[in-house]
């Protein structure tokens, strides 16, 4: 399959998964999951209608981000985790950064922001168990959350997760709820607006589109396999 026919697949998908629970498709973002990924690769997903890539290391990305320049309504995300010698980089380059998980981090990203004299859109990560090595754990989220609102150059606009996989998607739906859970209490607690939840890859988007995903990335079901894992 190429990846234009990918593509309409998984968009007749979400637009199913929407239809399912009375969500409109205009609320669910497409984030196309590019690492390890050629630009020519790139360049046919976009033409396939996909202005949102998510890369996972900061310089690999930046590469790709020169080179599509001419590609200006491309949204360049950060979707990979972040080490603060990064930052600087990062900050210049990617839209929305959804690995925010630390003190170290905020107080990077607080800095460079300032020095651009630029607010730095991001997500905070939470971290759900072994899956991934990034994020902060949940019993320590607010503590991060209420740091990061003392800072004036970082703004968050909701959280992301990589759940344990499952065979069966149903069985990363609890872990989907549990993230909305998380940021329906900040919104409650704090009086803050946290648009998005980015959560849901290829094997369980739908079920993340349920539970009121905002933002799906997306990479083997639109790219095919990646040549070394992830
Ligand atoms: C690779 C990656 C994805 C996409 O994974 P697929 O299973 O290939 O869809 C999503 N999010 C992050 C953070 C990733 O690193």
């Amino acid at each position: 399959m190429s990846i234009k026919e990918n593509v309409l697949k998984i968009e007749e998908r979400i637009q199913k998964a929407c239809d399912k629970v009375g969500r409109k498709r205009e609320e669910v973002i497409l984030l196309a999951a590019s690492k390890t990924q050629p630009v020519e690769k790139i360049i046919e997903a976009y033409e396939s209608g996909i202005r949102y890539f998510g890369e996972n290391k900061v310089q690999e990305g930046i590469e790709k981000i020169e080179k599509l320049k001419e590609y200006a309504d491309i949204h360049w995300h950060l979707i990979g985790g972040l080490q603060t010698n990064k930052v600087k980089y990062a900050v210049k380059y990617y839209e929305l950064i959804h690995s925010v998980d630390r003190q170290a981090l905020v107080d990077e990203i607080e800095k460079r922001g300032e020095k651009l004299n630029k607010v730095i859109d991001g997500l905070i990560e939470v971290n759900f168990g072994e899956e991934s090595k990034f994020g902060v754990k949940k019993d320590n989220l607010k503590e991060l959350f209420e740091y990061i609102l003392t800072k004036k150059y970082i703004k968050i606009h909701g959280l992301m997760a990589i759940p344990p996989y499952f065979e069966n998607p149903e069985d990363v739906r609890p872990y989907f709820i549990k993230l909305r859970t998380l940021r329906d209490n900040l919104e409650k607690e704090y009086n803050v607006k946290l648009s998005h939840l980015s959560m849901g890859m290829s094997h369980d988007f739908e079920v993340a589109i349920e539970e009121g995903a905002t933002i799906v990335r997306i990479g083997t079901a639109i790219f095919g396999e990646r040549n070394y894992a992830k």
